[in-house]
């Protein structure tokens, strides 16, 4: 059996899409965890595995305005390490059986395998999760609720990679100003948070070091972990609080940005 570890993803799927049309079977592999124990018991065959692990494109976790990002190359050991992910999704990934494995198996392997006792699935689908996949025809987005079709099988078309694992923002943020038309001062504001507080809550912090002044790169980012500061999320079932925290402080810059572009002088 051949091994393949392509750099980049265009690779990874030339390489299955190539080997498929020669008659030859690819199969994908990120930690090998289940695929090993495939292998080795008969269960699976191929011809050529190709190695995810190393893709740049299915690597990261990222929180930003539109929510989480987990690349599907990573591993559960870094999900079970995180204290700013969902609660449900990190307490999935540290039920994963042991160190070992947890080093080197992958959520998108986790999710990819399909199996009917994968801990971090019912997570995912509880979150709302989405998978993107990709393949030489491009990419796709699947509703984790409609990805799983029966033990060990999904929607994955042969040939098709999950690159990521998306979750939309917990929160919403909201932003009134005006500015004063000569000088571009913030005049008048109001920014509010929801799902960080029992209520909806002013950001009050926030507002107090942005008004009077021109807003610029570093006052948005110190008006942005102001707000990170002064809410009092909880972590649930569907987000914990520094993921809360973190998605407040990305979207307050966002809709700032969006505000001050509505605002400029002339414009209030
Ligand atoms: C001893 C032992 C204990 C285990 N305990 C648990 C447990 O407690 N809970 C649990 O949920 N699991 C458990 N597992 C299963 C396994 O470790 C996990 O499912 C792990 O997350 C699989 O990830 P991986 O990267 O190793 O997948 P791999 O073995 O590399 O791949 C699994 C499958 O997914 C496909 N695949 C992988 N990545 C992609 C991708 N990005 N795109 C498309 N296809 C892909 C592969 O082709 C393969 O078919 C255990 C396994 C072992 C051996």
């Amino acid at each position: 059996m051949e091994y393949f570890v392509p750099r980049l993803l265009g690779e990874a799927l030339r390489c299955a899409r190539d080997e498929a049309a020669g008659g030859r079977r690819a199969r994908f592999v990120a930690g090998g965890t289940d695929l090993a124990v495939q292998l080795a018991e008969g269960a699976c065959a191929a011809d050529i595995l190709v190695d995810l692990s190393a893709l740049p494109e299915l690597q990261g976790i990222r929180i930003d305005e539109e929510g989480l990002r987990i690349g599907a190359a990573v591993t559960i050991e870094e999900l079970a390490a995180r204290t700013d992910l969902p609660a449900c999704l990190v307490e999935g990934a540290r039920a994963i059986g042991s160190p070992q494995i947890r080093s080197l198996g992958t959520i998108g392997g986790n999710v990819c395998n399909a199996s009917p006792c994968g801990d971090t699935l019912a997570p995912v689908i509880v979150l709302g999760g989405r998978f993107g996949l990709v393949s030489p025809e491009g990419r796709r987005e699947v509703p984790a609720e409609a990805f799983f079709t029966g033990p060990k099988a999904t929607v994955l078309r042969e040939g098709e990679i999950l690159s990521e694992v998306l979750f939309g923002a917990q929160v919403n943020v909201a932003v009134w100003l005006e500015c004063d038309p000569r000088s571009g001062a913030i005049r008048s504001l109001r920014a509010a948070a929801g799902s960080v507080a029992p209520t909806p809550i002013r950001l009050a912090r926030a507002e107090a070091l942005l008004l009077g002044r021109v807003a610029g790169e570093e006052l948005e980012r110190a008006a942005a972990e102001a707000a990170a500061e002064e809410i009092r999320p909880i972590s649930d079932v569907r987000a914990s609080a520094g993921y809360r925290r973190a998605v407040t402080a990305a979207l307050l810059r966002e809709a700032l940005a969006e505000a001050l572009a509505a605002a400029r002088p002339g414009r209030s």
